[in-house]
């Protein structure tokens, strides 16, 4: 399922295990065990930026990657990220 991550200072949902950068997470389901179904996914997705030599997004980005503008993706929306 698909999840919003927003580059945060505290209070940080799941941190990037090679920076310890801090994430929120925003979810497009409510339910605990598919988020933590998914989990695995977003620390890949965050290893990956470091595989690729590229920083951390400054702004919020999906997991998995959406095409569509962060804001309007379901895991913002029904998460209530904005
Ligand atoms: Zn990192």
């Amino acid at each position: 399922m698909q999840a919003l991550c927003a580059p945060t200072e505290n209070s940080a949902d799941v941190k990037c295990p090679i920076c310890s950068k801090g994430f929120r997470l925003f979810w497009e389901r409510t339910s605990k065990p598919d988020q933590l179904a998914a989990l695995p996914e977003i620390l890949k997705h965050l290893r990956a930026h470091h595989d690729e030599g590229t920083e951390h997004p400054e702004t919020a980005f999906n997991v998995p990657s959406w095409s569509g503008n962060p804001e309007f993706s379901g895991a913002a929306l029904l998460g209530g990220a904005y």
